[in-house]
């Protein structure tokens, strides 16, 4: 590629319909490639992995919204506390209530997305629109004392298929709907989903949070 971080970012920053927020997924990429993104103006960053967000934390300015978007394994809850702005991955009601009290032991709020799981890919993590109605409905997130539920984060299928990849956003928003209708919450206002491939769709389906990595700052090595 022969344009910059920083001018990608700006082209889809223009792209985006006001009231978007993007997140630059920067896992796997190296800290200098944050700090181009970072001179172009981004604040916001997206990690999967808890030590590689802890590190590159530790490596960039203070100013940065680090979120998290990637299966939280419940032992590593505690080393991101200090540094994440927003949860983007509850998927399960334990690993819910084990960041509530990790805020509340370093005296905390913290915000968080209630993962919702409607891809046909079955190795996904989340919750079935189902089970996150009964969730919604249950009282467990007005009981939370430092986790303030912010709303849903979903990915659609990995396939071609147009029309499904807009069904599976229409879910994910309906989802959001449903929280809305069945908690007393009133934080609810964020609806993440959309990636590099997919982030158009999305928006048209509801999202006001996009994901993007790869446009952005190229692909991964692993
Ligand atoms: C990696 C990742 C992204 C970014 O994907 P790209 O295709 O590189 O834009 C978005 N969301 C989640 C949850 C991811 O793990």
């Amino acid at each position: 590629m022969t344009s910059t971080i920083g001018s990608r970012i700006n082209d889809i920053k223009a792209s985006l319909p006001a009231g978007v927020t993007l997140v630059a997924v920067s896992k796997f990429h190296p800290v200098e490639a944050l700090e181009e993104a970072y001179a172009g103006g981004q604040r916001v960053f997206g990690e999967s992995r808890a030590n590689e967000l802890v590190a590159k934390a530790g490596a960039l300015p203070s100013d940065i919204e680090w979120h998290f978007i990637g299966h939280l394994q419940t032992n590593k809850a505690r080393t991101i506390m200090p540094h994440v702005t927003l949860i983007h991955s509850i998927d399960s009601e334990r690993l819910l209530k084990l960041v509530d009290a990790e805020a509340k032991r370093i005296n905390r709020t913290v915000d968080a997305l209630l993962q919702v799981h409607v891809a046909r890919e079955e190795t996904k993590f989340g919750f079935s629109p189902e089970e996150l109605n009964e969730l919604a409905a249950s009282g467990v997130i007005e009981s939370l004392t430092n986790v303030r539920i912010r709303g849903v984060m979903g990915m659609a299928s990995n396939v071609d298929d147009e029309e499904r990849i807009k069904d599976d956003f229409r879910r994910i928003a309906e989802s959001f709907a449903d929280l809305k209708r069945l908690s007393t919450l009133d934080s609810l206002d964020t609806i993440s989903m959309g990636m590099s491939h997919d982030y158009r769709l999305a928006i048209d389906a509801g999202s006001n949070m996009v994901r993007i990595g790869t446009t952005i700052f190229g692909e991964r090595e692993y």
